[in-house]
């Protein structure tokens, strides 16, 4: 269950938790035409602050004009109302949802003339694979492919494509797993329902390339920085399926699920969660805590 926070800030304004509503002719909900953005704030000796801040706000407005919608806000205001609910809400550490979604207007499926609503919330949210996550998951190839860049723009974190997520999701939760991976119509490996994917062959860590339809995440690209800095070679390349079963070893990544060991794949043993998966899950949260200087640049302190 989801813990409340006080406020969440709605166009412009911090409004009690409970008066954060919306239309039901709003078009986002019937369309899904919405972008939206997850970022950690985490608790560091100089208080709370938020990891890689401006990087998911630039994701934010690239999202925004892959779908032709106008943001009514800049990112210095979004990113001092960001700061703002997290003040306000007191919070140590949190994750903050970013959404801008089609409003009121029109109801046929030309969004031509429905207000873009902007809203910010946040909530405390532990291991979002669980608590046993740090053991290693069991994934499953989901029988849906993943969203073709063909049919959506994948690069965009929008909210309709989701869709395809949840009915993954769903599928390998009901079959006994705890998260699913997405092929890509080609048939190569793209990602999980919310997350990317790191295999480890030899010395080298393999990552899916953004064109196999998988999102160009912010958690990927601190995870290839902290790997080569810590002298591991990173390929963004083709997987096929069978590399995932091959894997030494396996994790995912992204906001919510911070760095997460896998386990097994369809059944397929990877074992225990390896020693690289534990250097590059140290090394993360050696950065996001502010423990190691040379990644204080990623942080946007709440009391700065
Ligand atoms: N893929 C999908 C489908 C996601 O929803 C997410 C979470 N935003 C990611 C990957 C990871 O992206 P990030 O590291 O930027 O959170």
């Amino acid at each position: 269950a989801l813990t409340e926070a006080d406020h969440i800030w709605m166009d412009g304004e911090l409004v009690p938790w409970q008066d954060a509503r919306i239309h039901v002719l709003s078009h986002g909900l019937h369309y899904g035409t919405g972008v939206f953005e997850g970022v950690r704030a985490y608790s560091t000796s100089d208080g709370p602050a938020l990891f890689r801040l401006d990087e998911h706000l630039d994701r934010l407005f690239r999202s925004a004009r892959m779908l032709r919608m106008t943001l009514p806000r800049g990112k210095a205001e979004l990113r001092a109302a960001t700061l703002e609910l997290v003040r306000a809400n007191s919070h140590r550490s949190c994750y903050v949802r970013h959404l801008a979604h089609l409003g009121c207007g029109a109801m046929g499926v030309d969004p031509t003339g429905a207000e873009v609503r902007m809203s910010i919330s946040s909530w405390e949210w532990g291991a979002y694979l669980g608590d046993a996550a740090a053991q290693g998951i069991r994934l499953m190839t989901s029988s849906w492919r993943r969203n073709d860049p063909t049919v959506v723009p994948t690069a965009a974190k929008a909210t309709g494509p989701y869709l395809n997520s949840a009915l993954a999701k769903l599928e390998a939760r009901e079959a006994g797993f705890d998260e699913a991976v997405l092929l890509s119509t080609d048939g190569y490996v793209s990602e999980c329902s919310g997350e990317n994917i790191f295999i480890r062959r030899g010395d080298v860590l393999f990552t899916p390339p953004s064109s196999a339809g998988a999102l160009e995440g912010i958690t990927q690209d601190t995870v290839a920085t902290l790997a080569a800095d810590l002298g591991i070679t990173v390929r963004r390349e083709n997987l096929l399926r069978s590399d995932l079963y091959a894997a030494d070893e396996m994790f995912l990544c992204g906001t919510a699920a911070e760095v997460t060991p896998v386990r097994s794949v369809d059944n397929r043993e990877i074992g225990a969660p390896g020693p690289m998966t534990a250097e590059i899950r140290d090394a993360f949260s050696a950065a996001v805590s502010g423990a190691n200087e040379r990644y204080r640049h990623w942080l946007t302190f709440v009391d700065g």
